[in-house]
Formats: structure tokens, C-alpha cells, sequence
């Protein structure tokens, strides 16, 4: 599976905790991250990730893209839901991408972990 990862700067820490967590699974996919989230999956977690722009400079709508174009199929996406972002419009677009092509998006922890679970199964 191709699995895209994007944590806003209050939720990274969270992530690599997850990745780390979830290593051995993940390391069995394709991954794909934008910018700072993939540097830290790759130098905390050991991950093997393509790296994207930053979210801020246009990952969110890189990954957006894919998605569209059956290139992801499943995005981990821990937004930060107190903290206003200069980028929401792409933030929000990515989100709608995944409805409107009925991929799985997991925005929290909780959800995270249910998908990896599921993965992990399979
Ligand atoms: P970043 O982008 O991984 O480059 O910080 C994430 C985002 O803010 O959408």
C-alpha cells in the first residue's frame, strides 16, 4: 500500500511516536510524507519516506494530487485543530480528496492507530 503521512508542528511528536510504534508494519509499504514530517519519520523513526514539500509550501496539495490519481491509498493526516495554519485551503482540499475518492483519512491518534491496526492484519 502506498501510505502518505502528514502531521501539523504541534502533532509531529505524535506521529514519530506512532511510526516508531508501528515500524515494523510500515516498513512493508510505500511512504510518502511532507517535508519536516518526513525528515523526522526518517532520522527518529529509521523510516525509509519520500519526502514532499512542506505542508505549507504545497505537500498537502502534492499529496492531494496522488490521491486523486489512485497513487495513495490511505492517508495518516494528524492536523492540528488549535492552532490556525496559512495553508487550511490545501489542508481542506486534501480532506475533500480523500471523500471524494473514498480513501481512508485518519485525523487523530485514536484513528490512526484503529487504521495501522487494521493494516497490521491484513
Ligand atoms: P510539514 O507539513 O510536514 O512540512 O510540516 C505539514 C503541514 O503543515 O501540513
Amino acid at each position: 500500500m502506498r501510505i502518505a503521512l502528514v502531521a501539523h508542528n504541534q502533532k509531529k511528536d505524535d506521529m514519530v511516536a506512532l511510526a516508531i510504534e508501528f515500524a515494523p508494519l510500515l516498513r512493508q509499504h510505500t511512504l510518502m510524507a511532507t517535508g519536516t514530517t518526513g525528515g523526522r519519520l526518517q532520522d527518529e523513526a529509521g523510516l525509509t519516506v519520500e519526502r514532499l514539500l512542506s505542508g505549507p509550501l504545497g505537500g498537502d496539495l502534492q499529496i492531494g494530487a496522488r490521491l486523486s490519481m489512485g497513487e495513495v491509498d490511505t492517508l495518516i493526516f494528524l492536523r492540528d485543530p488549535m492552532t490556525a495554519q496559512p495553508h487550511e485551503p490545501d489542508i481542506n482540499a486534501l480532506v475533500r480528496a480523500c471523500d471524494v475518492h473514498n480513501v481512508p483519512c485518519a485525523t487523530n491518534m485514536a484513528t490512526a492507530r484503529m487504521l495501522l491496526e487494521d493494516l497490521s492484519r491484513r
